[in-house]
């Protein structure tokens, strides 16, 4: 049996609905595959500053600092803020990635056949954005001024060591997980015609990218005209590396284009520690009505098996996220098992109980319903 110390983080909003559905198909999941989750769950966000007036406490960021990786659901709550107008919820967040250095988020998204949104009814696609985290714009977060009511400034921050890591992160992710077709491809998304900051982080993508040619290709495009080919041409797409403001704006647009938001998973990942969670935030308009998707939790879920899997000792891990995978495909299929904002009539516990009906275990030959019962 293996065993995995997960910290289960819910937060706010809806986050506490995708993370309970998400536990119940790991669990399940688990129990095909010999896999026991020892879970610590840790209640911090926006709900628990309005409350208390803290977000989280220094045993809350113990727990996550010792456990094998952390799942969360989403922080933060619009109308909970500090005096200086900012949301509290994501503190954590924003803790996490520094402290454990989570320098990479990674969004991969992928488009079902049977998705909403703009780009239905058009072929098939996935790619992943690569999103520095613990610099760019977003370091300047409660370091910027406001000057006499009159200015107000943030300061933009790359780093060579920074810059590299994460290019050198894209350049191997994309070798990992290669396209369906065609050798792999990152590009590298920034607005170096404008701000010295961007030139530079181009000028450290050409230098590595000489290192990893002919295995994998290298292309360069400005912010603004990468939005519109994730638009138009989104197959051309394999892997985006950029900095953290570009990353996090693309990612979500990447998100719409596939057909929402409760599609999209990520990983916030750094060489010892990593946090899984959907790229979509609390969402407090849908909270409580059992409508929110927990599939980009379900992912998220699975993509964390799969880091996890790195390590020798749970290699297996990887297969078990690959169940889960397919059996989020397989669930889908049916119109019954999809949430509303898919065009279903699905709350969020049948969708995961959908997802776990149609695992399929070690054997392949599936006990989904059993492992269900087990719960
Ligand atoms: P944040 O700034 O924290 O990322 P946000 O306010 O930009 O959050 P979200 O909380 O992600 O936005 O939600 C925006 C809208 O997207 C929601 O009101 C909801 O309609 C939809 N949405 C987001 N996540 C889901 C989900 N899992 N299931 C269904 N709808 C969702």
């Amino acid at each position: 049996m293996t065993e995995v110390k997960l910290v289960s983080l819910p937060g706010d909003g809806i986050g506490r609905e995708v993370i309970e559905a998400t536990l119940f198909v790991l669990r399940s999941a688990g129990r095909l595959w010999d896999v026991d989750f020892v879970i610590e769950p840790v209640d911090a966000g926006a709900a628990r500053f309005a409350r208390s007036g803290v977000v989280y406490s220094e045993q809350d960021f113990e727990l996550c600092r010792a456990a094998d990786a952390i799942l969360l659901g989403a922080l933060g709550l619009p109308d909970v803020v500090h005096r200086d107008g900012t949301e509290a919820g994501p503190d954590l967040q924003f803790r996490l990635r520094f402290d454990l250095d989570l320098y990479a988020g990674v969004r991969p998204v992928r488009r079902y056949a049977f998705a909403p949104g703009p780009l239905a009814g058009r072929d098939a696609f996935a790619f992943t954005i690569i999103r520095e985290n613990t610099e760019g714009l977003y370091a300047s977060r409660g370091g910027g001024a406001v000057i006499a009511d009159k200015v107000a400034t943030d300061t933009l921050i790359i780093t060579a060591a920074g810059a590299d890591r994460i290019i050198r992160f894209a350049f191997d992710h994309a070798l990992a997980s290669p396209p369906v077709a065609g050798a792999p491809l990152v590009t590298c998304v920034d607005k170096s015609n404008v701000l010295r900051s961007y030139a530079f982080f181009r000028s450290r993508f050409d230098a590595l990218a000489r290192g990893y040619a002919p295995r994998v290709r290298s292309e360069r495009a400005y912010v603004d005209a990468f939005c519109a080919q994730m638009v138009l041409r989104p197959a051309s797409i394999h892997v985006a590396v950029a900095e953290n403001m570009f990353g996090d704006i693309i990612s979500d647009l990447a998100a719409g284009i596939v057909g929402g938001l409760g599609l999209a998973p990520s990983g916030d990942i750094g060489d010892r520690h990593a946090v899984f969670q959907p790229s979509h935030g609390s969402a407090p308009t849908i909270a409580g009505r059992d409508e929110a998707n927990p599939v980009a939790t379900i992912l998220s879920g699975a993509m964390m098996l799969e880091w996890l899997a790195r390590n020798p000792p749970m290699q297996g891990l990887a297969a078990m996220a690959r169940d889960i995978r397919e059996a989020v495909d397989r669930a889908l299929e049916n119109p019954h098992a999809r949430t509303r904002d898919l065009g279903g009539d699905a709350g969020t516990l049948t969708c995961a109980q959908a997802v776990v009906a149609a695992l399929r275990g070690p054997q392949g030959c599936g006990n989904g319903s059993a492992a269900a019962a087990g719960s």
